[in-house]
């Protein structure tokens, strides 16, 4: 890749760079609320249960989202954004104007 190429990935890696600070925090917030004190109550316990399933499932959307982008970021670092780690054919624009992130073409990923 030259290094004009490079310069037009730039804003892709400011805005990718952006929604890893934005995961992080609200993975942090996250964190602290299923590491927070649970109150004695046993109804209470039930729904703090059930809170705890769904924060612990956004925890996992949030780890795989921070992964993915880490990894563009890496992609964008040696030169291999926009080809599929599968097949190595080129990933469409209009895919990755919409999932900057996408590692897998369109008929990789389906
Ligand atoms: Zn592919």
């Amino acid at each position: 890749m030259t290094n004009m190429q490079k310069e037009l990935l730039d804003p892709v890696r400011v805005s990718l760079e952006q929604r890893l600070t934005e995961l992080r925090s609200r993975l942090g917030r996250v964190e602290d609320a299923l590491s927070s004190p649970h109150s004695k109550g046993f109804a209470d316990q039930a729904t703090e249960r059930e809170q705890d399933e769904a924060l612990a499932g956004q925890e996992q959307v949030f780890e795989r989202e921070l992964s993915q982008i880490t990894a563009a970021i890496a992609r964008i670092d040696d030169g291999t954004y926009g080809e599929c780690a599968n097949c190595g054919d080129e990933i469409s624009p209009q895919r990755l104007a919409v999932q900057p992130e996408a590692p897998l073409c369109m008929a990789c990923a389906s």
